[in-house]
């Protein structure tokens, strides 16, 4: 099993996580065209090595950006949400 780091908790079993989505893909504003709200919905970047995403752990249901290979499954870093700057989720 492996062992993911929460920035709040520490290192905990992977089963006690929730994958949520690629960081950076950003709700587009209400007046958005349909191929942009659909992009959004639907369609994910899938990338094949170092990825940012978006993790929560379930336990203390923190949200978090962990970037991890998805490759290997080695994971980089963690960081909370709230120290990455506003609005600036990078892929
Ligand atoms: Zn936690």
């Amino acid at each position: 099993m492996q062992l993911f780091t929460c920035p709040f908790c520490g290192p905990r079993a992977e089963t006690e996580f929730h994958f949520g989505g690629d960081a950076g893909n950003l709700r587009p504003g209400g007046d958005s065209e349909t191929n942009v709200w659909t992009d959004y919905l639907y369609f994910r970047s899938n990338l094949r090595g170092r990825a940012r995403e978006i993790w929560m752990h379930l336990a203390c249901r923190e949200v978090f950006v962990m970037e991890r290979d998805t490759v290997t499954h080695e994971v980089h870093a963690t960081e909370a949400l709230a120290e990455t700057a506003a609005g600036e989720h990078r892929p």
